[in-house]
């Protein structure tokens, strides 16, 4: 099995400002809050073909690719196959969110096409926000909170509830870990402001 770190970095370029904005986005992607999302039918329902990839080792675990074509636009995510479940669905994720807040179809031509490939290497401004779009969207943040409450007025370890949630959620461990904090990091700065 391959590694990935895809969720193993912390937002440091987000403001909070960007972060709340990156939640309302995703809050609107993917329109119903459901827990079980379908990350897949989620693409499929905004024009993608998700297909299975394998990349040479260490090159890249996921990408995107809209294309122009006789005028036809075509919608691709690549998600390498050697990963697990909740990791590939958090790539998956994580590619639309390049689509919601990087993509302008404007820019799209014959000649122009919208590539990105992760190799999640270095972590850019516009990887952090592509991670987090993910995470809103596969873990949104008041239902994400009322599991994370429930089970912690009812469970001692906070392992075995990062445990609990990770398979809730079908998400790798680290990012349940991350969202977590960043759930309760923006209650914090919000009760601040007030
Ligand atoms: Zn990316």
């Amino acid at each position: 099995m391959k590694k990935t770190n895809i969720e193993g970095m912390v937002y440091m370029c987000l403001t909070q400002e960007r972060k709340k904005e990156i939640e309302q986005k995703a809050n609107s992607f993917r329109q119903e809050a459901d827990t079980e999302i379908d990350v897949i039918l989620l693409a499929v329902s905004k024009g993608f073909m998700v297909m299975s990839a394998n990349f040479p080792e260490g090159n890249a675990d996921g990408g995107i690719i809209i294309k122009k074509e006789k005028g036809t636009i075509t919608k691709q995510i690549l998600v390498e196959d050697n990963l697990d479940s909740y990791q590939q669905r958090f790539i998956i994720a994580h590619e639309l969110g390049h689509y919601a807040l990087h993509y302008d179809q404007a820019r799209i031509s014959e000649k122009v096409t919208f590539l990105h490939m992760d190799t999640h290497e270095n972590k850019t401004e516009a990887e952090q926000e592509a991670d987090f779009f993910a995470a809103c969207v596969l873990m949104p943040a008041q239902h994400f909170r009322e599991l994370f409450e429930d089970l912690s007025s009812r469970i001692g370890d906070h392992k075995v509830i990062i445990n609990i949630l990770s398979q809730i959620f079908r998400v790798p461990i680290p990012a349940v870990m991350r969202r977590v904090s960043e759930v309760y990091l923006l209650e914090a700065k919000l009760n601040e402001q007030r």
